[in-house]
């Protein structure tokens, strides 16, 4: 007896480079973010913090030569994040290959083929949906 075959996902609205972007739920979702951006984020928003407290010194070189010491730590913190499987994209776009908004590709389920979600991409304009 022959086995039934799924039509291809490709041309669904979730489909990329092979996985589905559907969201699956928030917990999948936070186990498929982009780990370098996430750190990267945190880095920034401690960076941040930092920034904030220096208001309070209220000598204006005091606050200059601080600020220069946390910007210059914060690339520094920056720079030494890294990811096994990075690859650099070109362009203005993500930083990775396998970046998909803040997800990674490779964490993400691979599509196989289409099913119950499937929601076929709009060719016209361009546009599609995906996690958010
Ligand atoms: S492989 Fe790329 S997209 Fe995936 S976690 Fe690493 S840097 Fe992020
Ligand atoms: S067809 Fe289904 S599994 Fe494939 S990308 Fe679309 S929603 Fe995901």
């Amino acid at each position: 007896m022959s086995q039934l075959q799924r039509l291809g996902g490709e041309a669904c609205a979730y489909f990329q480079r092979g996985r589905c972007t559907r969201t699956q739920g928030p917990e999948a979702s936070a186990e498929a973010k982009c780990a370098m951006l996430e750190a990267r984020r945190k880095v920034g928003a401690q960076t941040l913090d930092r920034l904030e407290r220096l208001k309070r010194l209220a000598d204006p070189d005091d606050r200059e030569v601080a600020r220069r010491v946390v910007i210059q730590k914060n690339i520094t913190a920056i720079n030494r994040i890294t990811c096994p499987g990075f690859v650099p994209a070109r362009g203005d776009g993500p930083l990775c290959v396998h970046q998909h908004l803040v997800y990674c590709l490779l964490l993400l389920p691979q599509c196989q083929g289409r099913c119950e979600h499937y929601w076929r991409r709009r060719q016209e304009t361009g546009t599609s949906r995906g996690r958010s």
